[in-house]
């Protein structure tokens, strides 16, 4: 055995990672690809129904403010993501993750690692040799504690992930450090019975009447989200004040219906190319949006979004909010199956 093949061994071991580590010429530097800081889209590579990377695609950057990222994140996440922390080594929920799948950005759910990438560094962190796609991740110098290293964030919510180290196994000779709390994962193969997806499309009483009647949609429910006020209600959001839109949590059978089947029911019911409205109704609380809960969503909501501008239908191009959901504040009880129990008298269906 070689020194080389012997540290190797070591590093996949997950042994004497920092020992080995001066004498491992790294195959591989990373390198984020260049991104203009000030720009409001960025270009990303996104996972499809079949887990294949789609080709580069050009999406809004996800902004937001302090306090919304605080309304969103748990206190773990938002102090690791957005103030660039540290989970305590072997105490993160990831580390000794062994199941296949896909982990995404728990600020925007951005693919970033596969578990096929994954090693056991015995740093008591999830470590990973490679990105899903190196479109995804952004670096900067880190030179805190006295240490000079390579800081890892997510290109398009620029949230903390962790930092990347030349003393990976090959074939990157990389070790992407990374930080529980910036991911979330989603295991392959594992499809539950039922999808959730939350909708946007103005007034949210005529929207849920219009999904209740869609084949394979098998539960809804209408609320609040994509704004900074927790447990949210009907006087908070029409202050406009709290930024959350009127949406439809709608729960389908996927074996029944499929997502772009969904996606077209949506597009009908409403017109997508209006900005802050729909129809008589004006303001924020009646903008289109898709608030996605899986990768696979986002992916989907995309390709049916660029379809429909192409074909020429709309007046303008799609206006419609496309980002991961966040939580959910369910209306008041009033609100509920609305049309179903008192008709269409006072609803200003768009
Ligand atoms: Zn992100």
């Amino acid at each position: 055995m070689t020194k080389r093949t012997f540290l190797t061994t070591t590093l996949l071991g997950g042994v004497g990672i920092v020992a080995g580590a001066r004498y491992l010429r790294p195959d591989k530097t990373f390198t984020a690809m260049h991104t203009d800081p000030d720009a409001s889209t960025v270009t990303v590579r996104l996972v499809d129904e079949n887990g294949k990377l789609t080709e580069p695609l050009t999406v809004p950057k996800v902004t937001m403010s302090d306090e919304a990222w605080v309304a969103r994140l748990t206190t773990a996440q938002y102090n690791i993501t957005r103030s660039h922390g540290t989970e305590q080594r072997f105490c993160g929920v990831f580390h000794d993750n062994h199941k296949h799948g896909l982990y995404t950005c728990i600020g925007c759910g951005l693919p970033l690692f596969r578990s096929d990438a994954k090693f056991d560094s015995g740093t008591g962190w999830p470590s990973f040799f490679q990105p899903v796609a190196d479109e995804n991740l952004g670096s900067t110098r880190d030179v805190s504690f006295g240490m000079v290293r390579n800081e890892i964030h997510c290109v398009r919510c620029d949230s903390h992930l962790g930092h990347v180290f030349e003393d990976g196994p090959k074939p990157t000779g990389l070790r992407f450090c990374i930080n529980s709390a910036a991911l979330d994962f989603q295991e392959d193969g594992v499809k539950p019975a039922r999808e959730k997806v939350l909708f946007g499309a103005g007034c949210f009483w005529g929207v849920e009447a219009n999904f209740a009647k869609v084949p394979g949609v098998t539960n809804t429910r209408v609320g609040y989200a994509g704004g900074i006020k927790k447990d949210a209600t009907y006087e908070d959001v029409c202050s406009h004040k709290t930024g959350h839109a009127e949406v439809v949590e709608v729960e389908y059978d996927p074996a029944k219906l499929s997502f772009s089947a969904l996606l077209d029911a949506f597009w009908g019911m409403h017109d997508p190319s209006t900005k802050q409205r729909n129809g008589p109704d004006i303001g924020g609380q009646y903008r289109s949006a898709i608030f996605f809960t899986t990768p696979e969503q986002e992916t989907v909501a995309r390709a049916s979004a660029a379809r429909l501008e192409k074909s020429g239908k709309l007046f303008g191009p799609v206006a419609t909010e496309i980002s991961l959901a966040g939580p959910f504040y369910v209306a008041e009880e009033y609100h509920q199956k609305y049309y179903a129990k008192h008709g269409a008298a006072g609803c200003k269906i768009p």
